[in-house]
């Protein structure tokens, strides 16, 4: 059995070991690891699931071609074996036939409620900030709140949040954790590694300016402590060109809390 783990939205995903694996997640639609004999043997055929569920799989077929039986899908995966880049592009590829089939595919109605635990205030916090900066849509931040609520239908705080727009709320959200107490650590654990994850692949400059927005919703009490006042000071290097120093800081920031 190997572990899977989407950090974006901190789900576990458990499969049986075979050679060649690539899993997307069902919730956020996002790459969530794969494994691969690269090095040691050929990279495919390589089962692909969503979640845990088969979707088909990539094969030595003109390079290496997604093929899904059930849900007929053939798309070429461009971009080879080398860093593995063909299941990136296999991956591109579910995650835009997911957003295709939201509605209909029971991946997206049946939770699994028992592979990873509930949300609590803590997610709730980092997606509002995720989605105050642009880097994420409404979705989370909303199953967030319902969770929270499911959990105590009796919390004020959630209740008040649920009957306001999403813009609205969110901003009401910065302001809780402006006066609420909660673990720093584990808000700071949590949120750098997401942002780790939206950090890959991402536009320096632009990233750089959305961490910097980020840092103003940050609460007050904490914001000029690490690693969070990396988020603030790391655009700075830009506009003296230092676009290396720049990407160290920001990298600093999401690997604080590692090991
Ligand atoms: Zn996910």
């Amino acid at each position: 059995m190997t572990k899977f783990y989407c950090k974006t939205c901190n789900r576990f995903y458990n499969l049986k070991s075979g050679p060649n694996y690539l899993v997307i997640c069902p919730f956020c639609k996002e790459y969530v690891g794969s494994e691969s004999d690269y090095g040691f043997g050929p990279i495919a055929p390589c089962t692909v699931t969503i979640g845990e569920e088969a979707f088909g799989e990539i094969l030595p077929v003109d390079g290496y071609t997604l093929v899904s039986e059930k849900y007929h899908v053939r798309e070429w995966a461009r971009g080879g074996y080398k860093d593995l880049e063909c299941y990136k592009s296999a991956a591109e590829t579910v995650k835009a036939w997911l957003t295709e089939h939201k509605q209909e595919h029971e991946w997206f109605k049946e939770r699994n409620e028992s592979s990873r635990s509930r949300y609590t205030y803590i997610d709730l916090y980092v997606f509002a900030l995720l989605y105050g900066v642009g880097l994420q849509d409404d979705e989370l931040y909303k199953e967030a709140l319902d969770e929270i609520l499911m959990a105590d239908p009796e919390d004020e705080d959630a209740t008040e949040l649920k009957y306001q727009t999403t813009k609205n709320a969110v901003m009401h959200t910065f302001r809780l954790m402006e006066e609420r107490d909660f673990d720093k650590a584990e808000f700071g654990k949590r949120l750098m590694g997401v942002l780790a994850e939206y950090f890959k692949g991402s536009d320096l400059s632009s990233f750089a300016d959305s961490m910097y927005k980020l840092w103003g919703f940050l609460p007050y009490r904490f914001s000029e402590e690490k690693p969070f006042c990396y988020l603030f000071s790391a655009g700075d290097h830009l506009s003296y060109g230092n676009r290396g120093e720049c990407y160290d800081e920001l990298a600093t920031a999401f690997h604080y809390y590692d090991e």
